[in-house]
């Protein structure tokens, strides 16, 4: 029986946040139409809707700012040539207001957080993002209490980001688990499951019904990703370090490996 059960010897499990635990490209989709419509009742703009989601994506991939909304839009303004500080305010209070209302937590987050926690198993976060935005969504969600140990990558240091395994080594080191006895779940082949796998925890790649990433293979990701720019110095020699151990597409389906584990 034990032989069965993956997860037997499981002390830990770590998570990612957007779009594993929180519905996080959900809410930015709408937030970003949102802030278009208020950009559009002020001014008449002749690119489409596409060509400026399309600009904001780029402008905020950039951003190293801890609250970046009206940054952001005024970044947009700018490229536009619209110089008005009072409507890129507008535009990211729009965007703020619709990501705070509309971002919720997938319905199986707590239960299987709860679940974890009734039975002695440790939990740890582990995302990339800026920590004050990360905290954030974790408050707002009133999901902080449930996680022995929070490690957000912060947006200075590149080497603490997914894939590097800098992050994954001191959620372990916190919560005093070896990489063997820990589990991650991440939505993204190119630093979830790549990161878990170079850290040597058991990786969980979840297929959410609406999930950003869902299309992507081992063998695209890792012949297409720019990874001398996005990723300067990690090692990757093959498809396979991009392989998850696991595919779900709900938590709910680990319940049962859990459930008949004595901690
Ligand atoms: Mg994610």
């Amino acid at each position: 029986m034990a032989s069965d059960n993956p997860f037997e010897n499981a002390e830990a499990v770590l998570f990612d946040l957007d779009d594993t635990l929180m519905r996080s490209t959900y809410a930015d989709t709408l937030a970003i139409h949102c802030s278009i419509d208020a950009l559009r009742q002020h001014q008449n703009i002749e690119k489409d809707d596409e060509d400026l989601r399309g600009m904001i994506r780029y402008i905020k991939k950039g951003l190293n700012r801890p609250s970046p909304d009206s940054y952001l839009f005024n970044e947009l303004l700018e490229k536009l040539g619209i110089g008005d500080l009072s409507l890129a305010t507008r535009m990211g209070i729009v965007y703020r207001d619709v990501v705070v209302a509309t971002m919720r937590l997938y319905a199986d987050a707590i239960p299987f957080l709860r679940e974890m926690y009734s039975i002695g198993v440790r939990t740890g976060l582990v995302s990339n993002g800026e920590e004050f935005i990360q905290r954030e969504k974790i408050i707002r969600s009133e999901i902080l209490d449930y996680f022995n140990t929070i490690h957000v990558s912060g947006m200075k240091d590149d080497s603490m980001k997914k894939p590097y395994t800098m992050i994954f080594d001191r959620a372990l080191e916190a919560l005093e688990v070896s990489p063997d006895e820990a589990i991650y779940i991440g939505d993204r082949l190119d630093t979830d499951i790549l990161g878990a796998n170079k850290a040597g925890l058991f990786s969980i790649r979840i297929l959410r019904e609406d999930g950003r990433y869902n299309d992507e293979t081992e063998e695209n990701v890792f012949k297409n990703a720019n990874w001398e720019q996005e990723y300067p110095n990690i090692e990757i020699k093959s498809k396979d370090e991009l392989k998850p151990k696991m595919e779900i597409n709900s938590l709910k389906e680990l319940m049962p490996y859990f459930a008949s584990i004595e901690n």
